[in-house]
């Protein structure tokens, strides 16, 4: 997922709060003392579940904690716990589920940057962008308890005075599966439009990040939601399969690989359980030869090293028209070597840590085969020491750009999800559109040009759920987000959302007598 709002979200002052932030909880501090599950209004250590796995501080890779994997009974509990609130829950009006959202928000606000933080060590992104995760998840809320007191149904006029109506409503117990590199956000952007349409929900964050979703089910309860109406189950496959399994589950909503999500999807389909995908892309970035220059290689940046390189929405197939491939190449190979990579609680760090060191070889190692395969590394693509002793066992690559590629490189056909940009030359509008769509994937994708006509048609020709026109990964949450082909179906955020939340009840009322076929 992505930088999901404008960076200009950041307050006024508050790099002088993200100073403060890393002194008083520097890296190399942290240590997780509570236990991860919340369930029925509180922190609980799960009932079974016989693994668990050591939680890491990318940025130094030090071990902070232990996730414990709730094993059958916990997800039943958790499970039955929503079930007793969603009796509660989905009797109360619109405003009032609203008015406890908004609070709740509020509350994410207050608590904005020990969450970031929190994010931070549990993650390894910067911190300038976990405070923006943290803005757009209060800012999510904010949006779904304002729908909240809108949801209504239809009223249709029928022969001789009959009439029917519709009814919104809840599905019931929804499940949320969660990735790891938007930890906190993804809880929100799932749990938001859930409880505003009266469901309740059971979050399991990727074992990976288990921490801050915590912290967004103690805050549902200190706004006064009903004890139990967010509960939180951590683990991995096994814990994630008893929750798509279970018989009183209405809805699973997940984020994560496609490989998972065909699983998710099978094991949905035998519970006829509808379900939403977001998963994941391998995006293109069309820059055509009549763009601004300077903006189509800013906007190549956020394409591709925002978290890392750790964002499903990437533009990292970045395809520029040829008359221009020399220029563009060098500015954004000088861009990029100016990024900022190193201890990302330090409010001027950019780029931060990968998620754990399996993942930063496997990122490595693609550029090793993209090398073997006849790509050219332009910048990047090293393991990289900070000069900070404490970091030195961190997850830390330099970014890499990869120029020479061609489309059947397994750099440019597969995603990295990490900071690897592969540049590739194209010649007319039509060729860049067919390459640019041959692909399985299709979340997302861009175009710069300053032709008005030209950016409409290629954006109608991608075959992508969210494209942007001379920009790249800014989703603020008023815009449904979701995919097309392999990447997945359903939306999040926007209007859109609701529908994936809640069914729609036909009421048929006579208002003559029944005049009998038989
Ligand atoms: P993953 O598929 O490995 O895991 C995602 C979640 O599914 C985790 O919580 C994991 O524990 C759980 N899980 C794994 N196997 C399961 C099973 N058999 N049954 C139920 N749950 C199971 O993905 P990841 O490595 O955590 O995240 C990276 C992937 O997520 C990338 O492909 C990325 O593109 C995608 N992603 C997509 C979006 C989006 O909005 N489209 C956003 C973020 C990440």
């Amino acid at each position: 997922m992505l930088l999901r709002s404008a960076l200009l979200s950041l307050r006024p002052g508050a790099h002088r709060l993200l100073r403060c932030a890393s002194m008083s909880t520097a890296t190399g501090t942290f240590q997780l003392q509570q236990p991860l599950n919340y369930r029925a209004g509180a922190r609980v250590q799960p009932l079974d579940g016989n693994h668990s796995e050591e939680l890491y501080e990318p940025a130094t890779g030090r071990v902070i904690g232990k996730c414990l994997f709730s094993g059958e009974k916990e997800v039943d509990l958790a499970v039955q716990s929503a079930q007793a609130a969603f009796k509660v829950w989905s009797q109360k009006s619109g405003m009032e589920r609203g008015n406890a959202l908004w609070e709740a928000a509020s509350l994410i606000r207050e608590r904005r940057e020990e969450i970031a933080t929190v994010e931070t060590i549990n993650n390894g992104k910067s911190i300038f962008e976990a405070l923006v995760d943290v803005d757009i998840s209060w800012q999510s809320l904010q949006y779904f308890a304002g729908l909240a007191g809108c949801l209504a149904g239809q009223h249709i006029q029928l022969p001789g005075g009959s009439f029917a109506y519709t009814r919104r409503e809840p599905l019931g117990v929804c499940v949320g599966i969660g990735a790891w590199n938007y930890p906190f956000q993804i809880a929100c952007w799932k749990s938001a439009p859930a409880l505003a349409c009266g469901n309740a929900m059971v979050f399991k964050p990727s074992p990976c990040t288990p921490i801050s979703s915590v912290l967004l089910a103690e805050i549902y309860s200190q706004a006064g939601l009903p004890s139990g109406l967010f509960n939180v189950v951590q683990g991995g496959a096994a814990t994630g399969q008893f929750l798509c399994q279970h018989p009183s589950v209405s809805k699973v909503s997940f984020t994560g690989s496609v490989s998972t999500g065909i699983k998710i999807m099978e094991m949905a389909s035998k519970g006829v359980k509808p379900v939403t995908l977001e998963l994941g892309g391998k995006s293109p970035l069309l820059v055509f030869s009549d763009c601004v220059l300077e903006n189509a290689v800013k906007g190549a940046l956020m394409a591709n090293f925002l978290t890392q390189g750790e964002v499903c929405s990437n533009g990292t197939r970045v395809f520029v028209q040829r008359d221009i491939l020399h220029a563009f190449t060098k500015e954004v190979v000088n861009q990029t070597q100016k990024i900022k990579i190193g201890d990302p609680l330090l409010g001027d760090t950019r780029m931060g840590a990968l998620i754990n060191r399996p993942h930063l070889e496997k990122v490595l190692s693609f550029v090793t085969q993209a090398k073997e395969q006849g790509a050219e590394v332009l910048c990047g693509g090293d393991l990289y020491v900070p000069d900070d002793p404490k970091l030195k066992d961190g997850f830390y690559m330099s970014p890499c750009i990869l120029g020479n590629c061609e489309d059947n490189m397994t750099c440019v056909k597969e995603e990295i999800f990490g900071p690897v940009m592969s540049i590739l030359s194209f010649d007319t509008e039509e060729e860049a559109l067919g390459r640019a769509n041959d692909t399985c994937f299709g979340l997302a994708g861009g175009v710069f040009t300053r032709d008005l006509q030209r950016a409409h048609r290629v954006v109608a020709g991608l075959q992508a759920g969210t494209c942007f026109v001379n920009n790249y990964n800014i989703i603020p949450v008023e815009l449904p987000f979701g995919g097309y082909k392999m990447s997945g179906f359903g939306r999040e955020n926007g209007t859109a959302a609701i529908a994936y939340y809640s069914q729609l009840k036909t009421v048929y009322v006579e208002m003559g007598d029944v005049e009998s076929v038989f």
